[in-house]
């Protein structure tokens, strides 16, 4: 399995080399060559399989360049019950009017991100173990990416983190989170200055490509195709837990934001897992939802995006996008260049040409969810279920209601626990949301954080002095 760019300018090359790698050199985003086929028979197959067994069985279909005893190990040592609570790993809890919840948030920073981010340390451990390499990953985060990301490559060999947060607007709890890690490979670096200050300061340091060169600075963001290969399993997983017949179809709905978590049910979909729709929810920054109802892709600059109570879907951009307008227009790399030069010039892209097919054919379909729905989704679930869901998973439930069909399960990714979001909570019920019991003493622990100003050369500075060699 050979990996391409989505722009067609790189030659074809194995995971581990772009498991290492952002974008592509051509600026675009690294595919498979060929997406495999899964028969109803091996689907079958799969059913008795526990959670690692059945990520080791995909994630072996796009690695073929790690011994499958070596994969297996991983995939064990990523989903184990001591890191995500049970053994169960992905819970599949029922819900009403025709939904469940599949579990994706039992990892330990309580956010689906840990389902891609436990793999991911695995296997960079792993490959840069093999090569005798070092990374060093610098990041910025507002919240979920940047803690999923520390807590899996704590301690890891040849791996260091330099996470970079805005001082003071991250939620206590978020904090914590990150900053009472104290594995020397971690370091935690709160700039004076806002998400989109700090974002910039990653990009001008991984842009100067001396200083990225000499100090091996790697990054874990949304476009990387291992986290996307590794959420791909938990399709599966939700299939295989909500049926029991060969053929029967589920549908899936997926708060989302960068595009990454819906892409992976896409992947599902495409491999023949049988899923008849992807819905897909956005809060009140709706660059998707608006795609899917037009055909027209408009991104927003950060002065159109809006701060909302669902935070992790607060995007502007949708980064791993262009994924899927590859496979809309038929693998055709020139036809996705022209689209992204016509964004560079008039700030969108049109393909309203495309639009009978996004759901006849892809079975896309999207809703937007606002504050108030959150509220009140959070409450009448509640009531009707007992069930406590966060503000990302209410716009999922919200907007997966007006899908639900007859005989059709209708599995909600429940993207977030409700004790991240607690202020939310209760605002919709009244009390806040219960902490974890191995969490309730988070707040007291000793943080490690160095405090500096918003500028790139203290940045730089301290990487410098910080970064193994
Ligand atoms: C990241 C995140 C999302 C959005 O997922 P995408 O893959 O970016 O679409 C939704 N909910 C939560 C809680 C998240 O952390």
């Amino acid at each position: 399995m050979k990996y391409l760019s989505t722009r067609g300018g790189m030659a074809p090359q194995p995971f581990s080399d772009i498991l290492l790698e952002g974008l592509a050199p051509d600026g675009g985003l690294a595919l498979p060559e060929s997406l495999p086929a899964i028969s109803a028979d091996t689907l079958e197959a799969w059913r008795k399989l526990n959670y690692a067994e059945l990520a080791t069985e995909i994630l072996a279909l796009f690695i073929d360049d790690i011994p499958r005893a070596d994969l297996a190990r991983l995939t064990h040592a990523a989903y184990s019950a001591d890191v995500f609570g049970s053994e169960q790993i992905v819970p599949l809890k029922p819900l009403n009017k025709g939904m469940s919840l599949l579990g994706l948030s039992e990892g330990p920073t309580l956010a689906f991100k840990d389902m891609a981010m436990q793999f991911l340390g695995q296997v960079f451990e792993y490959v840069l173990d093999k090569r005798q390499a070092t990374l060093n990953i610098l990041g910025a985060t507002s919240g979920d990416t940047g803690s999923a990301a520390e807590h899996a490559l704590r301690g890891k060999r040849g791996v260091s983190v330099f996470m970079l947060s805005p001082h003071g607007r991250m939620s206590d709890f978020q904090r914590a989170q990150m900053y009472s890690l104290q594995d020397p490979n971690i370091h935690n670096i709160a700039l004076k200055g806002v998400f989109d200050e700090c974002q910039d300061i990653v990009k001008a340091l991984a842009g100067d490509l001396d200083f990225k060169a000499k100090h091996s600075l790697g990054a874990v963001n949304s476009i990387n195709w291992a986290r996307i290969a590794a959420q791909v399993v938990y399709y599966f997983w939700g299939w295989l837990r909500a049926t029991t017949a060969s053929g029967q179809q589920v549908s899936f709905a997926v708060p989302s934001g960068n595009f990454g978590n819906i892409l992976a049910g896409h992947i599902a979909r495409r491999m023949g897992l049988p899923v008849r729709r992807l819905v897909l929810a956005t809060n009140e920054n709706n660059v998707l939802e608006e795609f899917f109802r037009t055909g027209i892709y408009r991104p927003r600059p950060a002065s159109e995006t809006h701060a909302t109570t669902s935070p992790s879907m607060d995007i502007s951009r949708a980064s791993n996008f262009e994924r899927f307008v590859f496979d809309l227009l038929g693998g055709d790399a020139d036809k996705v260049r022209a689209c992204w030069n016509e964004l560079a010039v008039s700030g969108q892209f049109d393909l309203s040409d495309k639009l009978p097919e996004f759901e006849t054919r892809y079975g896309f379909v999207a809703g937007v969810s606002t504050h108030a729905d959150r509220l009140n989704t959070i409450r009448s679930v509640q009531q009707e279920t007992g069930v406590l869901i966060d503000p990302h998973t209410a716009d999922g439930v919200k907007v997966a209601a007006n899908y639900v069909e007859p005989g059709i399960p209708m599995i909600v990714l429940e993207t977030a626990l409700p004790a991240k979001f607690s202020e939310t909570i209760e605002a919709a019920t009244g009390k806040p949301a219960p902490v974890p019991a191995h969490l309730q003493n988070l707040a007291s622990l000793p943080q490690r954080v160095v405090v500096l100003d918003c500028q790139v050369e203290l940045v730089r500075d301290y990487i410098s002095r910080h970064a193994p060699a």
